[in-house]
C-alpha cells in the first residue's frame, strides 16, 4: 500500500490555510495545521475533523513562524511521527496588536514595516530551512508559497532593482538581505519615492511579495527539481485578510493545492497566478 503523504500548512486556523488543509486531507494527505496560536488551532482541527473527511486526516501542531524557538518543537514531532515531510505549504499574513491588516491600513507605521518583513519574508524562510531536511527525505517534496498579485516585479519603480531581482542567476541570499536592509532605511527615512520602492501604506507588503517570489526561485534553483518550490497568488479571496471580498476560500485554494499536488515532472520556480503559470 502506498504511504499516506504528510503536509505542513502554516497559518492554517483559518482563511485560505484553513480550506488548504481541508482540501488536502480529501485527497487523502495527512495534514498537520499549524497556526501561531494554540486555542485558534485546536479549534480549527475539531471543526474540520467534524466535517468527516477521512480519519486521522487533520492535526494540530503549535507554530509561530516569527518564533525560533518555536520550530524545534515542530521539527521533532514529525520526524517522530511521520519521519519525513512531503508537502509544505505557508500562509502567513500579518496582522498587528490592534487587529490591523497590512494591505489595508491608511497609515503604515514603521514597526509594522519591520513586522511584515519578519513574518511573510524572514518566517517563511526560516520555516523552509528547518523543514528542508525532512522534505529531503520524501519522494516528492513540494514547497507552496502563498504570494500576491502585489508581489510581482512591475510594483518596483526602481529598474535596478527590478532588474537584479529577477536575475536569479546571479541573484543571492545575501543580496536580497541587503536590498531588505536598504528598503527598511528608506522607509524610516521617508525615501521610498526618492529611491523608487513602491509607496506605503501597501509598500511593506509588496516588497515582503516580491522578495519571497525571489526567494522561491532561489530555492527551486538550489533544489534543481528534487523539491518542486512554487509561488501561487490564489486571487482575490473572501477573507478577514482581504475584507471579506472575493471568491471563496474553496476557489482561493485550488491553485495552492494544485502546487501541492503537482507531478514529479511539474514546473518548479514558477508563479502561479491562481492555477494558471505566469511571468513574474
Ligand atoms: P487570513 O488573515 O485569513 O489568515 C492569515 C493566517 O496567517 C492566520 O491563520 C494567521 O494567524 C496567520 N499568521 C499570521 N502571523 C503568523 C505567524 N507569525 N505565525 C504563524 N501564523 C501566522 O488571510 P488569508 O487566508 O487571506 O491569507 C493567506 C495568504 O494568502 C497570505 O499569505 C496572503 O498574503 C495571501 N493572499 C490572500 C489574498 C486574499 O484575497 N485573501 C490575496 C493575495 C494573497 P492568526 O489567526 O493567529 O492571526
Amino acid at each position: 500500500m502506498e504511504e499516506k503523504r504528510c503536509a505542513v500548512v502554516t497559518g492554517g486556523n483559518k482563511g485560505i490555510g484553513f480550506e488548504i488543509c481541508r482540501q488536502l486531507a480529501l485527497n487523502n494527505i495527512q495534514v498537520i495545521l499549524t497556526a501561531r496560536n494554540e486555542s485558534r488551532g485546536i479549534e480549527a482541527v475539531k471543526k474540520l475533523n467534524g466535517l468527516g473527511l477521512p480519519i486521522p486526516s487533520v492535526i494540530f501542531h503549535q507554530l509561530d513562524i516569527q518564533d525560533p524557538t518555536s520550530m524545534p518543537h515542530l521539527v521533532q514531532f514529525i520526524k517522530t511521527h511521520f519521519k519525513k515531510l512531503d508537502i509544505l505549504a505557508l500562509l502567513e499574513q500579518l496582522v498587528d496588536e490592534n487587529g490591523d491588516i497590512l494591505p489595508g491600513v491608511s497609515e503604515q507605521t514603521y514597526e509594522m514595516v519591520e513586522e511584515c518583513l519578519k513574518t511573510n519574508y524572514y518566517g517563511t524562510k526560516r520555516v523552509t530551512e528547518a523543514l528542508v531536511p525532512l522534505l529531503q527525505l520524501s519522494k516528492s517534496p513540494r514547497i507552496v508559497n502563498i504570494t500576491s498579485v502585489s508581489g510581482l516585479l512591475s510594483h518596483i519603480p526602481n529598474d535596478k532593482f527590478k532588474e537584479e531581482l529577477d536575475d536569479i542567476d546571479n541573484l543571492t541570499e545575501e543580496r536580497i538581505d541587503e536590498m531588505i536592509q536598504l528598503f527598511l532605511r528608506d522607509s524610516k527615512a521617508d525615501k521610498l519615492r526618492e529611491n523608487g520602492w513602491p509607496l506605503a501604506p501597501a509598500s511593506a507588503y509588496t516588497v515582503s511579495k516580491v522578495f519571497l517570489n525571489a526567494y522561491t526561485r532561489l530555492m527551486a534553483k538550489k533544489f534543481q527539481n528534487k523539491i518542486l518550490v512554487n509561488c501561487v497568488h490564489p486571487g482575490l479571496v473572501k477573507t478577514d485578510m482581504s475584507l471579506n471580498s472575493g471568491v471563496h476560500v474553496s476557489e482561493g485554494a485550488k491553485g495552492p493545492v494544485m502546487a501541492a499536488l503537482l507531478p514529479d515532472d511539474g514546473p518548479s520556480g514558477v508563479y502561479f497566478d491562481q492555477t494558471q503559470i505566469a511571468s513574474f
